[in-house]
């Protein structure tokens, strides 16, 4: 069993410097990771923090995409590019070198998840998922115990179970919960606050607000100008904002 973990912060909480952190890790100790990026994220192809670190994703979700469809065939396709030859005899074997392939999934803006997504990631981590892995006889060795004489591609069953990174907000602009981080406030193992603070104030910054002066896209008395769209903002300055900001829908 691996575990589900969900580390969750407002915008502009270095929750992608911390992923990154985790990522690179895993490489420069010769590791291997499987960093997802929702394609919602529109903001660069990439996964980058506002500090500049950045990486490729190797899978880059849709919202209606089989998640575990796509981590296996990611799977597959790396470890046949990685091998010219599989030097594998037994299915223990074959197994180990499958491990290796990835450690652990990491993924970034968990909250543009659906439920089912979420769901899908808490089994692989949970009980670990069943992979019917294509065995292609040219890859292995002459005395492999798993060519099979009658058919030059057949098929073994291998075990992935991985623990899971999930990095995003919890709630929305609304200070309502995001359905996937709902999903991950009640089954995930480990459930961890990337903290920041206020963009008024020097409490704690509990929410993502819309940025009020964007908002009314009034360019006078802009407190600063490098704030986004979303600040991150304390309880006090988020129930301010927000009745500002409602009042003025009716
Ligand atoms: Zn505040």
């Amino acid at each position: 069993m691996s575990k589900l973990y969900f580390n969750y912060g407002t915008v502009a909480s270095s929750k992608t410097l911390n992923l990154l952190a985790v990522y690179k890790n895993y490489e420069l100790q010769g590791r291997n990771a499987i960093l997802i990026r929702p394609q919602m994220d529109t903001r660069s192809d990439k996964v980058e923090s506002r500090a500049g670190l950045s990486a490729e994703p190797d899978i880059t979700l849709g919202s209606k995409d089989d998640i575990l469809l796509k981590i296996k065939d990611y799977m597959i396709t790396k470890i046949y590019n990685d091998h010219n030859k599989l030097e594998v005899k037994s299915l223990e074997e074959l197994q180990k070198e499958f491990n290796k392939v990835a450690e652990a999934v990491i993924v970034d803006e968990s909250q543009f998840l659906s439920v089912e997504q979420i769901k899908d990631l808490r089994s692989l981590s949970a009980t670990g998922i069943f992979i019917q892995f294509p065995i292609d006889n040219a890859h292995l060795p002459k005395d492999s115990a798993l060519i099979n004489k009658e058919n030059p591609i057949n098929f073994v069953i291998l075990h992935l179970c991985l623990p899971v990174m999930c990095y995003g907000l919890r709630t929305n602009s609304d200070g309502v919960l995001w359905d996937a981080a709902a999903i991950l406030m009640a089954q995930a193992d480990e459930i961890n606050e990337i903290k920041t603070i206020c963009s008024y104030c020097n409490h704690r910054a509990v929410f993502s607000a819309i940025n009020p002066e964007r908002a009314c896209n009034n360019s006078e008395g802009i407190v600063n100008p490098s704030w986004g769209l979303y600040i991150p903002v304390c309880p006090k300055h988020f129930a301010e904002i927000h009745a500002k900001q409602t009042k003025k829908q009716h």
